[in-house]
């Protein structure tokens, strides 16, 4: 995977750079020994590795500010990031940049139960805020399964959903501002405590732009009230096919539960030998529906989705008679992908999302392709959503193996596409998918991006490398030629 060619002379100045920046960020906020350096060389995605030139750890809007004003005067290229939970590779640091690290800006500004919002720092951990309003009956919705340790901040830029996702929405649905910062340091409010704002929706914009276009410095996000009643229904299938079967039915029927997620057997043997949630080990595949609201409702809507499960062949039914068993039902769920790091040494987590329908279709395919490729595969997903996480196991230390796993891997993605799906769910693009944006778009499209991206950052100093297979400088667009929408711009240089 390659990247934009490190920029020596900025290298050079490195000395010069920390003493403009521990002028700005005193004390402890400025990193620059190896060891300490490599706390950061990485995020989720762990395949690929690079020791940023700088880390800096500001705790103000005005320090960022400040930090992106000094390098775009010095023409130096940030990646910002929050806990360095991405899974596609996107707060990967580059040789000759800061990375701008938001993990100490994390104060919880205000909660306004009267307007049923918070307003929070970006370091602020997802279930931070959950847990800031609790005590009141107060929830935030997107929970990634992530959220113990991810960023508010690194939810905006990667519009992070969660199991929940299905009935409230991903995190662009639950954003009422932002404060965030521009590359030439200048600070900008969208929105705020009202719904909608009457100009262009530049919320929804800033939304999942993967920390191309702006620093998110503040969120005001939506707080909900903790539904009356949750319970969860565990329903075991014979094959992935009728579970997959199942969930369009569901949908189907004019249910949308709180969620809807699917594990294939070896994920759940997996999550089951990690936390011991109460799975069934005797099924193909497993779905848990939540259904929640008042507790009459949910009473009948769990009979409504037992009797679709059991018309389309489910074997197995059993359903949370308290809280705790409803939070173990999750548990498993939650704890799948490092169960699944128990039973392979590497493992490789797509993101891809597909229509329903397709659903038992591309299992079918995806384990055409795992015998192909001689790779297992463990299927965990939101399946309500669509929103498929494949987790191919593999073992890099045997040679060869993680560029299989990098090729099953495109497959699976270029499949979703192929069936009218679309790359990421939830995930991002990053590194990870930046190379199979051809697929997806063509010529003019990613154009129109690469347009916005200049609009913001003309110098294209914030994240560069990520999310586009090629950036063009801002006054040359117009070269990238995309051949019928072939992989991947065959006749141009790449990074
Ligand atoms: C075990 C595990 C489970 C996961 N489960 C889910 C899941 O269920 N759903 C889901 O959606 N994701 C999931 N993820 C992925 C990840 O947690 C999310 O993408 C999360 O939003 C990343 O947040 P972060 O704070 O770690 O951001 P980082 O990884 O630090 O950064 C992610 C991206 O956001 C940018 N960024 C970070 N902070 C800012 C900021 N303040 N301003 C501008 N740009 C910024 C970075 O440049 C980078 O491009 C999971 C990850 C792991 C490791």
């Amino acid at each position: 995977m390659l990247m934009p060619e490190p920029d020596r002379e900025v290298i050079a100045r490195k000395r010069e750079l920390v003493g403009k920046l521990r002028a700005i960020v005193p004390g402890e906020g400025v990193i620059v020994d190896e060891d300490e350096l490599r706390a950061y060389e990485t995020d989720g995605l762990t395949a690929y590795r690079q020791l940023p030139l700088i880390v800096v750890l500001p705790e103000t809007t005005h320090q960022v500010s400040e930090v992106l004003k000094l390098a775009q005067a010095e023409g130096v290229k940030v990646v910002p990031r929050g806990a360095g939970t991405s899974l596609s590779g996107g707060a990967l640091p580059l040789a000759d940049g800061i990375l701008l690290g938001l993990g100490k800006f994390n104060r919880i500004l205000e909660v306004d139960f009267d307007n049923r919002c918070a307003v929070v720092q970006p370091g602020v951990t997802n279930l931070g805020i959950t847990k800031a309003v609790e005590h009141a009956g107060f929830y935030y919705a997107p929970d990634p399964s992530s959220q113990i340790a991810c960023s508010i901040g690194g939810n905006v830029a990667e519009n992070s959903g969660g199991v929940h996702c299905l009935k409230y929405g991903l995190t662009t649905n639950n954003l009422l501002g932002l404060e965030a910062v521009l590359i030439d340091g200048t600070v900008i409010r969208i929105g705020g405590k009202h719904l909608d704002s009457e100009t262009y929706d530049l919320l929804g914009l800033l939304t999942g732009s993967e920390g191309l276009l702006a620093v998110v410095a503040e969120v005001t996000v939506r707080l909900l009230k903790k539904p009356e009643t949750a319970r969860a229904l565990l329903l075991g299938f014979d094959t992935s096919e009728a579970a997959g079967d199942a969930v369009a039915g569901i949908i189907a029927a004019g249910v949308i539960p709180a969620g809807i997620e699917m594990m294939d057997r070896p994920a759940i043997h997996a999550a089951e030998d990690f936390v011991q949630a109460g799975y069934p080990r005797d099924v193909e595949a497993l779905l848990i529906v939540e259904l929640d609201g008042p507790a009459a409702e949910v009473e009948h809507l769990m009979e409504v989705v037992r009797g679709i499960c059991e018309a389309k062949g489910a074997t197995y039914a059993r359903a949370s008679e308290n809280e705790e068993e409803r939070l173990a039902f999750w548990a498993g769920r939650k704890a799948a992908f490092p169960a699944v790091g128990r039973i392979s040494p590497d493992y490789y987590c797509m993101d891809g999302t597909i229509p329903r329908r397709q659903l038992p279709a591309v299992l079918q395919r995806m384990r055409e392709l795992s015998s192909h490729y001689g790779l297992r595969v463990a299927n965990v997903f939101h399946a309500g959503d669509g929103n498929l996480h494949p987790l191919i196991l593999y073992d890099a230390n045997t040679p060869g193996e993680l560029e299989k796993a990098e090729e099953f891997g495109a497959d699976i993605l270029k499949l979703c596409v192929e069936v009218g799906g679309v790359l990421t769910g939830e995930h991002g693009v990053g590194v990870e998918k930046r190379d199979l944006m051809g697929t997806m778009f063509d010529e003019v499209d990613l154009k129109t991006q690469q347009r916005v991206k200049c609009a913001f950052d003309p110098q294209q100093l914030l994240n560069p490398g990520k999310v586009f297979p090629q950036l063009h400088r801002c006054a040359e667009l117009g070269r990238v030629h995309i051949h019928k929408g072939q992989m991947p711009f065959p006749d141009l240089p790449r990074f």
